[in-house]
């Protein structure tokens, strides 16, 4: 494979190992531990026959560390961290995150972080379902919100549903593309022919939705 994008996304929190995550032909991710050289990963691609041409782009980029200025997203925007001395819990306002300054050590602020991601997410992603639900005509159980790392979604036999609370750091529109691939699942349990009709119908956006997740799904699992 001739590689047109690579991006290299560091994280502080990775001891040894680089992780390979090809998003589309001729792009590839590299997770990669805070202290290995560029060079020795584009060597270790080419190792893996995947060809670096001349304009072969390389994006270095980092996962936000909870820290004072540190990006996080939040439907789809980016926010910055604030750690102020007068929150009593995490608050979100004019493009900041606050948290409690008593939190900035980096578990607790993690843990508050956490705790607030997964509380919008109980209120925007249950409400959605019972939105797009009631327009298309789909019927299911219980909806939960899960920690999942390595699923956005998913529908279980008796149609009860379950969503990662990390989805609710994508843009509105790619919530409810899952919401809808989940949706579709509660009438058929495959991703043969007839579901991706069905999907096509309900959700003519779907496969940007899929773009933007595959893109973004080192920085929102991974931390
Ligand atoms: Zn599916």
């Amino acid at each position: 494979m001739t590689l047109e994008t690579i991006e290299i996304i560091r994280q502080k929190s990775r001891k040894k190992t680089l992780d390979f995550h090809i998003v589309e032909k001729g792009f590839v991710q590299v997770l990669a531990p805070w202290g290995v050289h560029d060079k020795e990963i584009l060597q270790l691609l080419q190792e893996k026959k995947w060809n670096l041409t001349d304009s072969t782009e390389v994006i270095v980029k980092c996962l936000p560390k909870l820290e004072e200025g540190a990006q996080f997203l939040y439907l789809g925007r980016h926010f910055e961290i604030h750690f102020s001395r007068d929150a009593k819990r995490v608050t979100i306002a004019n493009g900041y995150i606050n948290i409690p300054k008593s939190a900035s050590n980096y578990q607790s602020g993690r843990e508050k972080l956490i705790a607030w991601y997964k509380k919008q997410a109980k209120k925007w992603i249950p409400q959605r379902v019972k939105e797009l639900s009631a327009i298309h005509h789909f019927h299911y159980g219980k909806v939960r919100i899960s920690s999942a790392v390595r699923r956005w979604g998913s529908c279980s036999t008796t149609n009860n549903l379950s969503f990662t609370w990390r989805l609710i750091q994508a843009p509105p529109s790619v919530i409810d593309s899952v919401i809808c691939h989940e949706l579709v699942h509660t009438i058929i349990k495959n991703h043969a022919r007839a579901f991706k009709r069905k999907l096509d119908q309900i959700d003519p956006d779907y496969s940007r939705s899929q773009k933007w997740l595959k893109r973004h799904a080192l920085e929102l699992l991974s931390w």
